[in-house]
C-alpha cells in the first residue's frame, strides 16, 4: 500500500520521516525496552523528550525567555474558554475580531465570562477577507484582543499583526503556526491545536507571556489555570505524552528542513502555484481577497457545483485525499500544511486541470 496525497485540514498529513521514526521507536525506544507510550511521564527519559521538544519549538519560533510554553490537552476549543478565565484579570470586557467560524466559536465562549466587543467582523462579506488595521474598533479598556490569524474553514489569513497599543494580543494560530516566521514578542499569547503543523490531535500548544500567569477568574478549575501548568512544566497531571513525543519529532524534522524560514518559502511557492492555477482556470474559483488568501488552507469551488461529487470521487480515485470543504460551507478545500510536499500540490493541479478538460 503506497501512501497517498492527503489534503486534510486536520488531523493532517505528517512528515513521512517522522512516521518512520515513530514506527522504528514504537516497540523499543532507544533500546530502553519499552515504547514512549508506556513510559512514566516523570521518568528521566520522558522528561528529556519533553524538554528537547520544548527547546526545539523555542528555537524554531525564537520564543523569548519571558514566555512559557505549555503542552495542554482539550484542543484549541478548550482554549476558547481558558482564555477569558485566565486573561480577564479583573476586567469586564474583551475585544474579538470575527473572521470566520473559529472566531465565532471563541466569541461564544468568551461571552460566558465577559462582555465581548466585536472589534471588526467580515461576516457581511461571508468571511472572504480580513479587516484592515484601520477598520479595527479597539477598546483601550479591553482585557485582551483575540483574533484568528488563519481561519481554517474560509481560508482567510491576516497579512499583518494587529497593533493593539499595549492591550494583550491573543492569537489562535492553530492552522498557521510554524508555517511562516512571526515575531512572538508582538503577542501576549499564541495557541494552536497540534493536528495541523505540529503533530497528532490531543495536544494543544500555548505560548504565553509570564506576566500574564495567575489571577484567574474565581472558580477556574485547577487544570485550566495556565500558572498551574507553567509551574508544573505542563505535568500537573499526566500530559498527552505520546503526542508530545511526536510533536518533538516534527520539530526536529522542521529544523532539519532549515527551520521556519525555509519551510515558509516552500509554503509560499505551493500556495502561489495553486492560487494561480485556480485564478487562470475558469472551471474553478476562490472567493477570498487576494491579500488575505491563506497559504495553508485553499478553499475553492467548481463553477458548476453539480460536478462536486464527481470531482471528489475522481480525486480520491487519483490518490488525492480529503479535498471536500468543511461541512458548514461545502465546496472543496486543499490544506497544504508544512508536511504536504510540493509534489502533492503539483499532482493536485495536474488532476484539476485534467478534470476541467474532461468536464468543461
Ligand atoms: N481554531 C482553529 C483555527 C481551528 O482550525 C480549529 C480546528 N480545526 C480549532 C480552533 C479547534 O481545534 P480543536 O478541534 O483542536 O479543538
Amino acid at each position: 500500500m503506497t501512501r497517498l496525497y492527503n489534503f486534510c485540514a486536520g488531523p493532517a498529513a505528517l512528515p513521512v520521516p517522522v512516521l518512520a521514526q515513530a514506527q522504528a521507536d514504537l516497540l523499543n525506544w532507544q533500546n530502553k525496552g519499552l515504547s514512549v507510550m508506556e513510559m512514566s511521564h516523570r521518568s528521566p527519559e520522558f522528561v528529556g523528550i519533553a524538554k528537547k521538544a520544548e527547546q526545539d519549538l523555542r528555537d524554531l519560533m525564537v520564543i523569548p525567555d519571558n514566555y512559557s510554553v505549555l503542552f495542554m490537552q482539550g484542543g484549541a476549543s478548550s482554549q476558547f474558554t481558558m482564555i477569558p478565565m485566565n486573561l480577564l484579570r479583573g476586567k469586564k470586557t474583551a475585544d474579538y475580531i470575527n473572521t470566520g467560524q473559529w472566531s465565532k466559536k471563541a466569541i461564544a465562549e468568551a461571552k460566558r465570562f465577559c462582555t465581548v466587543n466585536v472589534a471588526a467582523s467580515t461576516e457581511g462579506n461571508h468571511f472572504t477577507s480580513a479587516p484592515s488595521q484601520e477598520e479595527l474598533n479597539l477598546n483601550p479598556e479591553a482585557a485582551y484582543v483575540h483574533y484568528t490569524p488563519n481561519e481554517t474553514i474560509g481560508g482567510v489569513q491576516f497579512d499583518y499583526i494587529p497593533e493593539t497599543n499595549g492591550v494583550p494580543l491573543v492569537a489562535d494560530y492553530s492552522s498557521a503556526i510554524l508555517s511562516e516566521e512571526i515575531d512572538v514578542s508582538r503577542f501576549a499569547m499564541i495557541y494552536a491545536g497540534a493536528q495541523k503543523n505540529i503533530g497528532p490531535a490531543g495536544l494543544c500548544i500555548v505560548i504565553i507571556r509570564d506576566d500574564l500567569l495567575g489571577d484567574v477568574v474565581e472558580g477556574t478549575p485547577t487544570m485550566f489555570d495556565y500558572k498551574v501548568m507553567a509551574d508544573n512544566d505542563s505535568m500537573y497531571n499526566t500530559p498527552p505524552s505520546y503526542g508530545w513525543y511526536l510533536a518533538g519529532l516534527v520539530f526536529a524534522w522542521l529544523k532539519e528542513q532549515g527551520g521556519v524560514k525555509a519551510i515558509a518559502e516552500v509554503n509560499q511557492r505551493k500556495a502561489k502555484k495553486l492560487y494561480s492555477f485556480i485564478d487562470t482556470n475558469p472551471f474553478y474559483a476562490n472567493p477570498v481577497a487576494i491579500n488575505n488568501r491563506s497559504s495553508m488552507n485553499v478553499p475553492f469551488t467548481l463553477v458548476n457545483s453539480d460536478l462536486d461529487k464527481a470531482f471528489l470521487a475522481a480525486s480520491e480515485k487519483a490518490g488525492l485525499l480529503n479535498l471536500a470543504g468543511h461541512r458548514s460551507v461545502g465546496g472543496m478545500r486543499a490544506s497544504i500544511y508544512n508536511a504536504v510536499e510540493e509534489k502533492a500540490v503539483d499532482a493536485l493541479i495536474a488532476f484539476m486541470d485534467e478534470f476541467a478538460k474532461e468536464n468543461g
